[in-house]
């Protein structure tokens, strides 16, 4: 069953009471959302809130409850490759480029993941449409004959978004993919999500508040393994739980206002 995407607009995700337990302890403790489509979602939250394991149970690296669906289908107890081949791409915390190949090597491979290995062996003259694109898209088409791993850290992760573009992955679920990056580096990973978000679902966990605030389209706030809040960055915002739990630095910067004492922050300095 095929919805929407024949019509051009890019499928949305719709999960309900996904639960995920390790040993008896709960990660993920009964989450419901709707990511709509062609939104950029920031799914931010402390550390260990459960948002790399929402995204591992969408994927089908952990095992869940509950329903989590795409395109129509239900995710939730499919083997990984075929989530994968719904049009569903993720990255990791860490970047897993083939370092030793080329960045167009690499790309070429994502390409060609869906053909079979004597079409992968042929010699092909020219690069293909699809690779052309995503390089110039993740802004690496200068630098597509070099080893991934001379690459910079935020050029790695940019091939890494551009192997899911070439497999044409209609939802990009992305782990902290700016973490360790330089300002330059985060303002052109934001503009480039901007970018694919135009025809593409983009859900991106984060931690960098300001990164959030420039870039997110809607947010979700998870907080021990439950949505806190959700709605607009200025919505998540002004919302006092999650002043309360994660954004008490944001909110004096929003608002001038000190969280420990209440007094505005230029009374305190003064
Ligand atoms: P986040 O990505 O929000 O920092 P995680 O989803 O990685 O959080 O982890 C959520 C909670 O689940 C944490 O307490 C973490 O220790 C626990 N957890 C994650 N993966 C496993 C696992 N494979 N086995 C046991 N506990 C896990
Ligand atoms: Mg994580």
């Amino acid at each position: 069953m095929r919805e929407n995407t024949s019509a051009g607009s890019p499928p949305g995700l719709r999960i309900r009471d996904l639960r995920v337990s390790f040993d008896g302890f709960t990660a993920v403790d009964g989450v419901s959302l709707d990511v709509p489509p062609g939104d950029l979602r920031f799914l931010i939250g402390p550390n260990g809130a459960g948002k790399t394991t929402l995204v591992d149970a969408v994927t089908g690296l952990v095992k869940a409850t509950g329903s989590a669906h795409f395109a129509g289908q239900e995710l939730l107890g499919r083997p990984v490759h075929r989530i994968a081949r719904l049009g569903i791409g993720r990255t990791f915390q860490t970047a897993t480029v083939f370092e030793e190949l080329t960045v167009l090597q690499n790309l070429d491979i994502a390409a060609g993941a869906g053909r079979g290995p004597l079409t992968l062996l042929r010699r092909r003259k020219g690069i293909p449409e699809e690779v052309e694109r995503a390089l110039e898209t993740i802004g690496l088409a200068r630098l597509r004959d070099r080893p991934a791993g001379i690459l910079a850290h935020g050029q790695k992760q940019w091939l890494e978004i551009g192997m899911l573009l070439v497999q044409d992955v209609k939802l990009l679920l992305l782990d902290e993919p700016v973490a360790g990056m330089s300002h330059d580096e985060r303002e052109a990973t934001g503009r480039l999500l901007e970018l694919i978000s135009e025809d593409r679902t983009v859900v991106v966990i984060e931690h960098d508040m300001d990164f959030m605030r420039s870039f997110a389209r809607s947010v979700c706030v998870l907080h021990a393994g439950s949505v806190l809040s959700e709605g607009t960055v200025a919505q998540v915002q002004a919302d006092p739980k999650v002043q309360e739990v994660y954004l008490g630095r944001a909110r004096d910067e929003a608002t001038g206002v000190t969280e420990a004492t209440g007094v505005p922050a230029q009374a305190q300095e003064a």
